[in-house]
């Protein structure tokens, strides 16, 4: 998966990438679920990635298909039960992911107490990119996040809406699963979720990161 880091193009081959779900108090409203009192998290498949101009397949499985626009962190070196102050060392940058979700089948998963996998793990449905900002050149604690669909604004938000910080979750995460160099975190996403169509061009954007670009085309 080639991203940017400053001009150079670079490999970027996580061992996972891991999800935080409802990290923001707005979404969590408007998916009608209480708000988290520890992160709460799933993981995506890393052959879900998709380079920057790609296009995200939606399955004929699946009837709606959503774009969830995120913070994510890059992993720069292992992490292991480290405490939230030693965090940003062991960070390489951030850049941006869209958690590509079936609703439909996320919905049949919670109803009947089954894992999210299949709604989270598609190929391609996790576009990132286009470039890791490194850490110490960006506050990631008040950043504009925003997702246009065909030039339409669909979600807009800022990560200082955040309920947990990027130190809580990876702290938190390390304590569960070893974290490698270069797994990715997503942060999780402002409101403003809804689907996509075949032919729709997204563009998903976090301030002083840049845009990332895809396109959304239906298997038949
Ligand atoms: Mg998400």
């Amino acid at each position: 998966m080639i991203l940017l880091v400053g001009d150079r193009p670079f490999d970027l081959r996580p061992t996972k990438i891991v999800a935080v779900a409802r990290n923001y108090k707005a979404h969590a409203e408007e998916m009608n679920v209480d708000l988290p009192k520890e992160p709460s998290l799933f993981l995506k498949p890393p052959s879900s990635l998709l380079a920057n101009g790609g296009e995200v397949l939606l399955p004929q499985s699946s009837a709606r298909i959503d774009h969830e626009v995120e913070l994510a962190v890059v992993m720069k070196s292992r992490a292991k039960r480290i405490t939230t102050e030693y965090v940003k060392e062991n960070v390489l940058g951030y850049t941006i992911l869209v958690d590509i979700t079936a609703r439909d089948i996320q919905a049949e998963a919670k109803k009947s107490g089954m894992p999210w996998t299949v709604a989270k793990g598609y190929d391609t449905f996790a576009p990132i990119g286009p470039r890791i900002v490194p850490v110490d050149e960006i506050d990631e604690k008040n950043l504009d996040i925003w997702l246009k669909i065909n030039g339409v604004y669909k979600q807009r938000g800022n990560t200082n809406q955040m309920i947990f910080t990027v130190e809580e979750i990876v702290s938190h995460i390390s304590h569960i699963m070893t974290l490698e160099p270069l797994d990715v975190i997503a942060t999780g996403t402002p409101s403003g979720v809804g689907p996509m169509h075949d032919g729709d061009t997204i563009e998903a954007g976090i301030e002083n990161i840049g845009t990332l670009r895809f396109k959304a085309a239906r298997i038949h």
